[in-house]
């Protein structure tokens, strides 16, 4: 009834204020229900208003019932060890039972730690006063490794460990290796915990594993992140550390996996178990990589992708040069958001709209969409973010595997060369062994082609938003905002590649595709990225970077592995010619890498650190 008048209200002056007030209702129609429905809870004794609260994610009364209950309580910490406990335990069964799902539990642990917030200075006094102090069931050093910056899955991963009774002392993103190892031995702690999304972040990984190992050091390391796999831990990490070293697949597992390390009685057998299924996955390394196929740089050379550039070349850019731009209206780029991997940041499986009414996870689903456009509402109305962009579009020829973009239309002067990768896994007959070079006119054809690079980013401003979710121990914000800002630099790369086609480089003047086509990719040309299969090498962002001037042009910097920072940003080339398409490079011989670092210059054991990820032999 109070929305529906003040509706009313709003209808008899600004139209389009009516809109966002029916939308905004809509998204808190689910919330609120359950918050206002039945208050009768609030009647029940102070621990059972405690855990209800914790269970449904519910803050609102959450201090003055924290309050209550310590008055009541013998010592403060009781009250951590008693309602708070109880209702997380609720939680954490039916989460890792599959009834409840990441962001519910992520709401739960923001109602357990504003909480403990309100509890720790009573503990610390008491602490002070008597010298007992709360007893955790394990303490945790985490980390991003040095050179990444990515730390969704780390901060998720901490909260589920936290709000289970394990000490989580997180150092934060972009954490060198002997910083890491130092806190664990000073903070004394049972296990340490590895993040990263970046390759480059993999061999990072190693290098703690053997550090780990050079200071006999004896404590388990989990390992975690969107690019690690079994394979990865049990080939390249496990085998430098002789401690425990454990791949953990996302957050639901975290808690399992740390109670079973620190478990007297599981540890043994839970860790033989692991060296079992690890050893198993070398042995089939091995074996495979005895018989994969390849053919000789060379060889892949003469199968290379050899279109046919008499019967198309595309038109020279209508803008040529650097074009960049600042404040571009997050309204609009909003639209163009692809959300299924939104709901996938958050652990929930499916595709955007279906998912919405999935049987098992659509109310869940649900919950969380409203929430977000909500938050997504409020990023674009008090402007949290400023998505900023540059787009560079230039005369280029492809000379062997490289391509030389050109400064100008006299093709006279290189701005930069981007070296490619080839594949050369063995093709069935008539299938080319393609890099990216092969979809851009060789010197030799005579033809005049062209190409596009880009970087962009939404992710202005963001760290001060984040810090202040966070001081308000609100990690379910700080965790939705940082997915939507990586959601609104996909739209951003998506809305501007679409204006390249139509605009700016304007090779498909007359394209209309819905955004359902645009997410299915259903127009000419690509926009690689590196780091992704077609170019897995990271180092090329370094000459992007500087032909782009993308730090003072789109407020974009790299880390010493390339990544970028803000994190919420994409980088790469524009492809026009129609056939083509992603594809992965694969394993590549040592031929090829020996080729690769003398184009770039670079050393061969460099290049064989920066490749390592896509390497065919070892090094
Ligand atoms: N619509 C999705 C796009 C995900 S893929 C989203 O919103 O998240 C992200 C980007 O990676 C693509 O747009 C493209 O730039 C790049 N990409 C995907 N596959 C690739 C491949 N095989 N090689 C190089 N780049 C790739």
């Amino acid at each position: 009834d109070l929305l529906e008048r003040v509706e009313d209200v709003l209808l008899n002056r600004r139209p389009d204020a009516t809109e966002r007030l029916v939308e905004f209702a809509e998204s808190f129609k689910g919330v609120a229900k359950e918050q206002i429905e039945d208050l009768s809870w609030r009647e029940a004794p102070v621990g059972e208003r405690l855990a209800h609260a914790m269970v449904k994610g519910i803050t609102t009364w959450i201090v003055e019932d924290t309050e209550e209950a310590r008055q009541q309580a013998q010592r403060p910490i009781h009250v951590i060890e008693g309602p708070l406990m109880d209702g997380m335990n609720v939680v954490g069964d039916l989460f890792g039972a599959g009834k409840m799902f990441l962001p519910q539990v992520v709401k739960s642990a923001r109602v357990m730690k504003q909480a403990v917030a309100h509890l720790i200075p009573f503990i610390e006094a008491e602490k002070a006063a008597t010298g007992q102090a709360a007893q955790a069931k394990g303490k945790i050093v985490m980390a991003t490794v040095k050179g990444d910056v990515h730390d969704i899955g780390k901060n998720i991963v901490g909260v589920v460990l936290q709000c289970n009774n394990y000490e989580v002392v997180d150092l934060g993103v972009m954490v060198p290796a002997a910083k890491i190892l130092q806190s664990a031995i000073d903070e004394k702690a049972d296990i340490i915990g590895l993040s990263g999304l970046i390759t480059p972040s993999l061999e990072e990984m190693s290098h703690v594993a053997k550090e780990m190992e050079r200071l006999g050091m004896t404590i388990p390391l989990m390992i975690g992140g969107a690019t690690t796999s079994p394979a990865h831990t049990a080939v390249k990490i496990a085998p430098h550390y002789s401690g425990p070293v454990i791949y953990v697949k996302d957050a639901s597992r975290a808690v399992g996996v740390c109670s079973n390390l620190l478990s007297e009685d599981a540890r043994v057998g839970y860790l033989a178990g692991i060296a079992d299924e690890y050893a198993a996955i070398r042995e089939r390394h091995q074996n495979r990589s005895g018989e994969a196929r390849r053919v000789s740089l060379s060889d892949a050379r003469a199968n290379a992708f050899k279109p046919d550039w008499a019967a198309y070349a595309a038109p020279a850019p209508t803008c040529s040069g650097l074009k960049s731009f600042v404040d571009y209206p997050l309204a609009e780029i909003a639209e163009r958001i692809d959300w299924t991997p939104f709901f996938l940041s958050w652990e929930l499986h499916g595709r955007y709209p279906k998912i919405l009414d999935d049987e098992v996870v659509g109310e869940e689903a649900k919950k969380l969409f409203a929430d977000a456009q909500a938050m997504l509402r409020r990023i674009i109305d008090e402007k949290w973010l400023e998505a900023r962009a540059v787009i560079g579009l230039f005369p280029a020829n492809s000379i062997g595997d490289d391509v030389e973009i050109y400064t100008d239309e006299s093709r006279s002067q290189v701005a930069m060369t981007y070296h490619t990768l080839r594949q050369q896994g063995e093709k069935p007959q008539g299938k080319p062994n393609l890099a990216l070079a092969d979809f851009v006119a060789p010197r030799a054809s005579g033809v005049k082609d062209y190409l596009g690079a880009f970087a962009v980013t939404t992710g202005i401003g963001i760290d001060a938003r984040v810090a202040e979710f966070e001081k308000n121990h609100d990690d379910y914000s700080a965790i939705m905002l940082k997915a939507l800002a990586d959601r609104l630099a996909e739209a951003f790369t998506e809305l501007l590649h679409q204006r390249v086609r139509r605009e700016f480089w304007g090779y498909a003047k007359a394209e209309a595709l819905s955004n359902d086509e645009l997410i299915a990719e259903k127009y000419c040309g690509i926009r690689p990225a590196q780091g992704y299969p077609a170019c897995p090498e990271h180092t090329e962002k370094g000459a992007l970077f500087d032909l782009l001037q993308a730090p003072a042009n789109a407020g974009i910097t790299l880390t010493e592995s390339y990544a970028m920072l803000p994190t919420a940003a994409v980088s790469g080339f524009y492809l026009a010619h129609p056939e083509s398409t992603y594809f992965s490079v694969g394993k590549i011989g040592r031929d090829q890498v020996e080729d690769y670092a003398r184009r770039k210059g670079m050393a061969l054991a460099e290049a064989e650190k920066w490749l390592a990820p896509v390497l065919g032999y070892e090094p």
